[in-house]
């Protein structure tokens, strides 16, 4: 069945609530917008999604280390970086309605999309959070909440290449939180005003600015067609030369087709020396890179992967979302994710509860295979309920321990995607599944 109708978005979020993945943030309270918790199932599903891209992006590549950087910065950083001047969205309200718009998502229609109304003129609102360091009235120090994670790395450019022998070229990846008072948070988890960001910022002589920035741009694109089941949902889309920032050759972003249209997934920016300029001017400290071998001093170029990492996920559960109409007429619903990402690998149950030498095997088989795997263990009542649960998650395999397995050893094991079942010995189901994830 189609999984791209209009409503795969609701059908997402309610699953998501169901099944533990995702929870409005304060719903005891009403909730408010655009914040958002991960379940026990989402968390270990998303710590997975930001594993993978950090086994890729840095366990294999020695060109690229990792940084974990404090949310709460100088406010210099901001004033540095243009986001204290810039960092506004645009916002009309409807004169009949009263509902709030950023012209620029709804193509700056001159009516309202809802009632057709007039819109207000429009106003500039600055989107970072404020906050106060200290607590002593007077000498309290106004602060921002970081409006994108990527500055962190270039204030820990200096640490790093004096720390960690990285010669360019040579990248700093890190996966962190941002914030932004969004005007219009919405769609779930795409437009959230607290959100992760996973960056790359790759740095680079000038003159190899161009070769990199054509590297990254392919190698995100494949990472996530790798991952994603439908390939033609993703696309680049190139920045119009009026949506460029003034130091960017070309810019692209990965666009993801949501079912409200495409969306942006990641930034593949060029930012040259746009960000080593601007801090060194405002710190008054040479951001320049020392070549150890020329001696040659220059400030190193950059090219960044911003991708947001909540969004992705999302979009991720979207291209994952499947129904299939059975043969007695009822509709099954699975997540065709990759077990890279699932939150379990493998879910063990007793094929009945009430017997004592059944659900002591499985409880075994748990013991054996977690210290290894994430694994779930079920021994509720319902078998058809804890594979619905299952394919629900994601689970891509089942194992049971039934009465055969007491003569011969072996589980049945069921594939989530085809339903077919085979039998697996106990002993050799670590190896088995070992081989099934590579
Ligand atoms: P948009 O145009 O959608 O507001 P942006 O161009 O401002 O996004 P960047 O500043 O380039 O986004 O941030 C990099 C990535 O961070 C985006 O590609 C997106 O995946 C993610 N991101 C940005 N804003 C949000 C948000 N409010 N909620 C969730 N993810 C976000």
């Amino acid at each position: 069945m189609a999984n791209n109708q209009n409503d795969t978005v609701s059908k997402i979020v309610s699953l998501c609530k169901r099944r533990g993945i995702i929870f409005q943030n304060s719903e005891i309270y009403g909730g408010v917008q655009g914040f958002y918790d991960y379940g026990p199932v989402g968390s270990l599903m998303k710590n997975n999604w930001k594993g993978l891209w950090i086994k890729n992006n840095v366990q294999q590549r020695p060109d690229v280390v990792l940084i974990d950087g404090s949310i709460i910065t100088h406010p210099k950083v901001w004033e540095a970086s243009g986001h204290v001047k810039n960092f506004s969205d645009e916002l009309v309200e409807c004169k009949s309605c009263h509902k709030r718009f950023r012209p620029d998502l709804i193509d700056h229609a001159t009516k309202c999309p809802e009632c057709g109304g007039e819109f207000t003129k429009g106003r500039k609102y600055n989107i970072l959070f404020e906050t106060e360091i200290g607590v002593i009235e007077g000498e309290k120090v106004h602060a921002y909440l970081r409006g994108e994670a990527c500055q962190t790395i270039y204030l820990d450019f200096q640490n790093i290449i004096n720390s960690c022998r990285v010669k360019i070229p040579f990248g700093i990846a890190q996966i962190g939180k941002a914030f932004r008072n969004e005007i219009t948070p919405k769609n779930f988890l795409y437009r959230t005003r607290e959100f992760e960001q996973w960056d790359i910022q790759y740095f680079c002589r000038p003159e190899d600015m161009d070769k990199y920035y054509q590297y990254w741009k392919e190698q995100r694109m494949n990472w996530y067609q790798n991952l994603f089941n439908n390939k033609d949902s993703l696309r680049f889309r190139q920045h119009e030369k009026d949506e460029l920032a003034f130091y960017a050759k070309i810019a692209f972003d990965i666009e993801y087709q949501a079912p409200w249209g495409w969306a942006e997934m990641e930034g593949i920016h060029w930012r040259a020396d746009y960000d080593l300029t601007q801090h060194t001017k405002f710190s008054g400290q040479d951001q320049s890179y020392l070549d150890p071998v020329t001696h040659e001093k220059f400030l190193p170029h950059i090219v960044e992967t911003s991708g947001g990492v909540d969004r992705s996920f999302f979009f991720l559960l979207l291209d994952a979302y499947q129904e299939q109409k059975l043969d007695n007429g009822d509709i099954r619903t699975y997540l065709k994710i990759s077990p890279k990402v699932s939150a379990y690998k493998l879910a063990i149950f007793p094929l009945a509860s009430n017997k004592p030498e059944l659900v002591s095997v499985a409880q075994k088989l748990f013991d054996d295979l977690s210290k290894n795997y994430s694994v779930d263990f079920d021994d509720s009542s319902n078998i058809g309920k804890k594979y619905r649960r299952q394919d629900e998650i994601g689970t891509p395999w089942c194992a049971v321990v039934d009465y055969q397995t007491l003569e011969d050893n072996t589980v049945s094991v069921r594939d989530r995607d085809t339903m077919s079942q085979i039998r697996v010995k106990i002993d050799e189901i670590d190896s088995w599944l070992q081989k099934q994830l590579n």
